[in-house]
């Protein structure tokens, strides 16, 4: 069995792209933060197409939560390991910088970015003894070129970028690679409150993109057509180049 771990993938992005690795073959572990209804009707679908796969509930922003999680599943499964990890679960909390919070601060910086370091280090050692494996984050166009009002969320995604590069060089002759997929504008809960009619003019195919639109990345940069492919950063935006 080739075994996926998938975080924020209750919703939006993660969900699609939970049920796309499903259909490539992966057992999907459904992480999620406490969306417990949703995450059920993540494995339901998954399992409606004859794939299959469990919920890992833990909040990424938190180390003892990431380890403990992590950790039960890998000693429960000793022969197998995570050979793609998805770091997909974000968030953001939008506000100009002058009137920021410290806790705004830190919330997205340790959720879009200490969620990276937790939850990759622990799959890490066993993708290096086998010789195998994908890092997949989930960045974003605010990560490449900055938005207003994202200072916190732009700084967060931006260190993922660059954390993605180096670790790419520290660990690619074990044939491990780490890319990053950076979306614009997508239909989820993210974007829900953002007027669309208005934002697609900044947009050059004119439109929000489709979660299944990312998800399609992530699939390919999980298979073995992508394996020349490490430290690379991958626009999913319709044209909203930085
Ligand atoms: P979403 O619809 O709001 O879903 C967020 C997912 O992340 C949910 O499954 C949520 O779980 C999970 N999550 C949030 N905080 C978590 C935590 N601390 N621990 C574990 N899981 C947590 O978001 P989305 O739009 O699909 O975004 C997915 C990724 O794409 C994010 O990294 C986001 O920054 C990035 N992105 C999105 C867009 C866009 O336009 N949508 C653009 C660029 C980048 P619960 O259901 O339990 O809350």
């Amino acid at each position: 069995m080739r075994y996926t771990l998938v975080t924020g993938a209750s919703r939006g992005i993660g969900k699609s792209a939970a049920i796309k690795l499903a259909e490539d073959g992966f057992y999907v572990l459904i992480n999620y933060r406490s969306n417990h209804e949703e995450a059920e009707a993540t494995l339901k679908e998954i399992q409606s197409k004859g794939g299959d796969g469990e919920l890992m509930p833990f909040d990424v922003s938190s180390h003892e939560q990431v380890e403990k999680a992590i950790t039960e599943w890998q000693e429960k499964h000793p022969d197998e390991y995570i050979e793609t990890l998805v770091n997909n679960a974000g968030i953001t909390d939008d506000g100009l910088m002058i009137f920021m919070s410290v806790e705004q601060w830190q919330k997205v910086i340790s959720t879009n970015l200490d969620s990276f370091f937790y939850v990759t280090r622990q799959v890490l050692q066993d993708m290096l003894v086998r010789k195998n494996g994908r890092v997949i984050n989930v960045v974003s166009l605010s990560g490449q070129k900055g938005h207003p009002g994202q200072v916190n969320y732009s700084a967060a995604k931006a260190g993922v970028i660059a954390a993605s590069k180096s670790l790419a060089m520290e660990i690619g002759k074990k044939k491990v690679t780490v890319n990053c997929v950076a979306p614009g504008f997508i239909h989820s809960d993210m974007t829900d409150g953002l007027d669309e009619s208005q934002l697609k003019k900044l947009v050059p195919l004119n439109r929000f993109g489709k979660p299944d639109e990312v998800a399609e990345v992530i699939s390919f940069l999980a298979s073995e057509k992508s394996a020349y492919i490490t430290g690379e950063v991958i626009s999913v935006n319709g044209g909203m180049h930085s």
